[in-house]
């Protein structure tokens, strides 16, 4: 054999996708769709990336990370037709739950009317409010909803393709008051904890709207910018398009990515899982191949990166293939994510005190753990300098009572998202302190359902070391960057390269780094394969990488 024929041929691929989270797979279907061949490469040996299910103990099996559907996007759920894959999802009913220290367990129902019923008992005043805030959030939610499925604009005035973005996303403002652009403006920069305060005068009924609305984000509800959580909740999502829908995914959020690459691979896609990507090749300024960790390569004419964008541009890409300003920005990113998960197996049902017995299983399954305004602002102040707080906020959720399948008989799942950990820790090491996080997340929960520590049969302990080294997050950052107003829009990932392509021809982001963030939406995966289909039609990119 000569030298030549020595060398394994490297296979070529129009669109080749680094990482199989449900935004790299979501890109992989579109692109395998229009009819590119199109090829996945996971690090993981299971896809899915933060949207998974995972079993962490015999016969049981858990959301591990993202635990509920609320904004996954109708139109990804239609056009790649998940539920003829199995996709099914019930709404959470309660979408909310917060259960007091004086036994009170306050629900936030799904149905308008039920909910002002409710918090009528706390307080009539807030209840009459709770209606026309309600009104207009979703109202406004309605402007900002077509900008989650297109490219953010490029403000370059100088060119016609920049005066035509601005005409493109001044259209979807049409109609709107000088009322309502005041409102808007208020939302993305005031503060949650403000905005509750001006509104509402039950402290019960602020900790409830406090509840899922800063979830992953920096900042406690009191720092400007956290009332923009309030408008991001009330995008439609489920399939039937419902504003505001919170969902429980049957099989766990895995069914998600599931379906999505089952859809994909009935396109064409071809996904190789336990497939580390070490680096993206790039040469006279196009990316041409991807280079696994044991020296495979794939030739691709296009590269989408699932991955968050430090990973992608400080590992994949040699620095010297990018601009140095441009490097500077992803830089600077803000990342140091501010979360961890505790998942439990359980030999009985908790049963959080103040809730019937007899309850339906939905109203037993979904309980937020914060108990004021100032708690959780107390919280976050004290994961900020680096110290993991003694009181937690602590989201649970009893994955087994709105799907039995998860546990065998008698075995019951509780999935429970800590906000407020922080990345850097003061003392010590994340390795030191798991099991003191998993300690404090158990001692917090006891403090409302008492039965549940010494029904523990399994413990999973996720630290933001955990998310980083596990699923691939750069500091455990679950939305790939913080969601602050610097990093979202047309400023996400950096200003200048919010349109899905990047400083290098053919490399493209197609994950939760790019607009419109994180979160389980299959946004980012759909726009970016949509934008890279449009450059592929102009012909360039189709000649051999
Ligand atoms: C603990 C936690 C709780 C959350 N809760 C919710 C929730 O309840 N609801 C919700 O909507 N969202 C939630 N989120 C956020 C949401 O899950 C994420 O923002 C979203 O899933 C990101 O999807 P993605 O496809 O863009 O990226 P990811 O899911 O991060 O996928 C990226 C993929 O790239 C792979 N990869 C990285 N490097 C390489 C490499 N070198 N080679 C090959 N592959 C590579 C990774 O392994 C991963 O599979 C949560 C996230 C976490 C971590």
């Amino acid at each position: 054999m000569t030298a030549s024929q020595d060398q394994p041929k490297t296979t070529t691929y129009d669109a080749i996708v680094v990482g199989a989270g449900h935004n790299g797979l979501t890109a992989a279907a579109y692109l395998a769709r229009a009819g590119l061949s199109t090829l996945v490469l996971e690090r993981r040996d299971i896809v899915g990336g933060c949207c998974t299910t995972e079993e962490i103990a015999p016969g049981c099996r858990v959301s591990t990370t993202s635990y509920i559907a609320s904004m996954l996007r109708p139109e990804v759920i239609s056009e790649l037709r998940l539920a003829d894959y199995g996709l099914r999802m019930i709404p959470c009913d309660p979408a909310i739950q917060v259960p007091f220290s004086d036994g009170h367990v306050v629900p936030w129902w799904a149905d308008r009317e039920r909910a002002r019923q409710e918090f009528s008992k706390i307080s009539i005043k807030d209840a009459s409010r709770f209606v026309q805030v309600d009104h207009q959030l979703k109202k406004l939610a309605r402007y900002l909803q077509p900008l989650f499925l297109e490219p953010p604009p490029e403000f370059d005035t100088s060119s016609v393709r920049g005066w035509t973005d601005l005409y493109r996303v001044g259209k979807r403002f049409r109609g709107i008051s000088s009322a309502e652009i005041a409102q808007l403006i208020s939302f993305l920069t005031g503060s949650l904890g403000e905005f509750l305060d001006h509104n509402y005068e039950s402290d019960k009924i602020k900790t409830l709207f406090l509840a899922n609305n800063v979830y992953g984000k920096h900042g406690g509800p009191y720092q400007p910018g956290s009332a923009i959580g309030l408008l991001f909740h009330l995008l439609s999502g489920g399939e039937h398009e419902r504003q505001g829908f919170y969902g429980h995914v049957i099989g766990g959020m895995g069914s998600i990515t599931q379906t999505i690459a089952a859809a994909g691979q009935k396109f064409g896609v071809e996904i190789r899982t336990s497939s580390p990507v070490a680096r993206i090749e790039v040469r006279d300024g196009r990316a041409r191949r991807v280079c696994l960790e044991d020296g495979t390569e794939f030739r691709g004419r296009m590269i989408f990166s699932n991955a968050d964008p430090k990973r992608t541009f400080l590992r994949f890409i040699d620095a010297n293939d990018l601009p140095n300003e441009f490097l500077a920005a992803v830089q600077a990113i803000k990342m140091d994510g501010p979360c961890a998960k505790v998942n439990l197996v359980l030999s009985e049902e908790p049963r959080f005190t103040g809730t019937s017995p007899a309850a339906a299983p939905l109203e037993r399954t979904f309980y937020t753990l914060v108990p004021s305004l100032e708690f959780a602002e107390r919280c976050y102040n004290t994961a900020k300098f680096g110290e993991i707080p003694e009181e937690l906020w602590v989201d649970c959720v009893v994955s087994s009572n709105a799907d039995d399948s998860l546990a065998p008989p008698g075995k019951h799942i509780m999935t429970c998202f800590v906000q407020y950990v922080p990345y850097r820790l003061r003392d010590g090491t994340w390795d030191q302190k798991r099991d003191l996080l998993g300690n404090r997340v158990v001692k917090k929960i006891a403090e409302y359902a008492p039965n549940v520590p010494a029904a523990i049969e399994a413990r999973q302990v996720l630290t933001p070391l955990d998310l980083e080294r596990t699923y691939g997050l750069t500091e455990g950052n679950i939305f790939h960057g913080d969601l602050r107003l610097d990093q979202l829009f047309f400023m996400r990932p950096v200003p200048g390269w919010s349109q899905y392509r990047t400083p290098i021809a053919g490399l493209y982001l197609c994950g939760a780094g790019a607009h419109p963030g994180g979160g389980v939406t299959g946004a980012p995966g759909r726009n970016a394969a949509h934008q890279a289909l449009r450059d592929w039609k102009k012909g360039r990119l189709q000649n051999a990488a």
